[in-house]
């Protein structure tokens, strides 16, 4: 079985109250092939009217679904997290597909995103209260939790997988029923996830799949309702910040997973090998299409040369291809769109006074690809060092101080993951208080953990993801005052 094998005919619908319809009027939408630009197959287009429809499933499933017993839910989403983990290579496959990432990556991305449905189903029997003596005596008080209630997931296109069991999870675990609102480019992945959890025995209305190319639209409408109670977004800061706007209106609870501008500090005292190993990671994974990418490189001036040499030999060994096929290491971007918003920041950065090392040319279709890039002498002011890059470009930027490097990494309205390298511990507890950063990876490319609370600062938003504290985001407290 591969690709779209996973994905029936009958499942590339809405997938609402349980049951698999068509959107109002049979509207649909292609879904495309990033590696060529070819039609991979049509998908409803859901209508406001069927966000709608998926809003009142949620809400009529709420009320049961939060009585259920913690340990019940606990097991059905352990028996999605076996599901998923026994057909690993149907979902690599069909996320290599529609999203354009290798199948070792996608591999990659089905284990670490599942990771958060074993997580959870663990959690589930861990929500309590507290139970505290007044401290002027004379009652006790005590906290209840309870599920927020109907929620709206809005998902990115990168990580097709993982940006919904990041919340999809906790959801579950804590009795919440969610409407998700996959990306247009990606909705497969999460239809197949539906049709996974319908079989792990998940209540109808529980999970709701409204795909849909008008984005803003249907999730306005569901939004305008009091019923629904939460709304957790992954995306861009600009469209985070109209649905703050827009939750405003009826106060529902928000978390919100934005862009990120993380610089990679590589100090003199580091292992400059592991340094460009941790670059390979945070730079390359995903293509450089991450929220956690490594988008700024800022390097001792004193191993700069170096550190550029071994980064431009290991990116520029990488072969470029279709993600199904075998030795292909880095896949297409996204879209058009993408290449040219990565060849515009190249370009204009080498306007700016960069130099190119490796790389800096798109290769033009078909598919949207664009090479492993390095830049050097790249000014710490341009636009390349400000902006979100989402490709594979790595521009490397000098510094000769501690307290300019701090200063240079904090340089952004982004606050969401940051890298350091250094061999100094006292440095590094420095730094991690020092870093504006939601995230703090210290000799490592890799910080995203499934027990650990995903996040950002700044434009990169609130809330998080993961750990003990991805719970608290779907748990509502009530306090009881007991007189004694
Ligand atoms: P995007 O904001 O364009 O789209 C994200 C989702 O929002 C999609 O499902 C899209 O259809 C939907 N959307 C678009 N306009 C909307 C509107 N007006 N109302 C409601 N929904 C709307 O972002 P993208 O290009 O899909 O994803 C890339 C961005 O996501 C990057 O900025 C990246 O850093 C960020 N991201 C953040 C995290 C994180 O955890 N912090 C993780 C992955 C991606």
């Amino acid at each position: 079985m591969t690709g779209l094998d996973l994905l029936a005919d009958d499942h590339r619908r809405l997938f609402v109250g349980g049951a698999w319809t068509d959107a109002e009027g049979g509207a649909t939408f292609d879904v495309l092939d990033p590696a060529d630009g070819s039609v991979l197959c049509q998908v409803a287009d859901g209508s406001v009217s069927d966000g709608q429809r998926a809003l009142e499933a949620a809400v009529a499933a709420q009320d049961d679904w939060a009585a259920t017993n913690p340990r019940d839910r606990g097991e059905i989403l352990r028996r999605a997290f076996e599901l998923v983990a026994s057909r690993t290579d149907d979902f690599a496959q069909l996320m290599s597909l529609e999203m354009g990432k290798t199948v070792k990556e996608a591999a990659g991305e089905v284990g670490y995103g599942n990771e958060f449905l074993r997580w959870f189903s663990e959690e589930a029997v861990r929500i309590h209260g507290r139970w505290m003596n007044a401290p002027a005596g004379g009652s006790r008080l005590l906290t209840i939790k309870k599920p927020v209630g109907p929620c709206l997931f809005v998902t990115p296109w990168n990580f097709p997988l993982a940006m919904g069991t990041r919340k999809i999870g906790p959801a579950i675990a804590a009795g919440c029923t969610m409407i998700v609102k996959p990306a247009a480019q990606t909705p497969l992945t999460m239809l197949a996830l539906a049709a996974t959890f319908a079989e792990a025995g998940l209540p109808d209305g529980v999970l709701n799949v409204v795909p849909t190319t008008h984005a803003g639209e249907v999730s306005a409408a569901i939004m305008a309702d009091p019923r629904l109670r939460k709304v957790s977004f992954t995306g861009s800061t600009g469209v985070g910040k109209q649905l703050v706007k827009q939750a405003a209106d009826q106060l529902q609870r928000v978390s919100m997973e934005l862009g990120g501008n993380a610089p990679f500090l590589v100090f003199d005292d580091a292992d400059v090998d592991a340094a460009v190993d941790g670059a390979m990671l945070a730079k390359m994974r995903n293509m450089g299409e991450a929220c956690t990418a490594a988008n700024r490189f800022l390097v001792h001036a004193s191993v700069a040369d170096e550190f550029a040499k071994k980064l431009a030999d290991r990116m520029g060994a990488l072969t470029l291809g279709r993600g199904q096929d075998d030795g292909t290491d880095v896949g297409p971007l996204i879209d058009e769109k993408a290449v040219e918003s990565v060849t515009g920041l190249v370009d204009r950065a080498v306007e700016a006074g960069a130099s190119v090392v490796v790389g800096g040319q798109a290769h033009g279709g078909p598919g949207f690809f664009y090479p492993p890039t390095v830049l050097v002498d790249v000014p710490q002011d341009a636009e390349i060092n400000r902006e979100e890059i989402f490709g594979p470009v790595a521009p490397i930027t000098t510094f000769e101080t501690e307290e300019e490097a701090v200063a240079q990494a904090n340089d952004t309205e982004y606050g969401l993951s940051s890298y350091v390298y250094t061999n100094d511990v006292r440095r590094t507890i420095r730094l991690a208080e020092a870093l504006d950063f939601g995230m703090v990876g210290v000799n490592t490319g890799l910080v995203s953990n499934p027990a650990a609370p995903f996040g950002g600062v700044k434009a990169s938003g609130f809330g998080r993801e993961g750990g003990f504290e991805g719970i608290e985001e779907y748990l509502d407290t009530t306090y009881v005052a007991l007189a004694l």
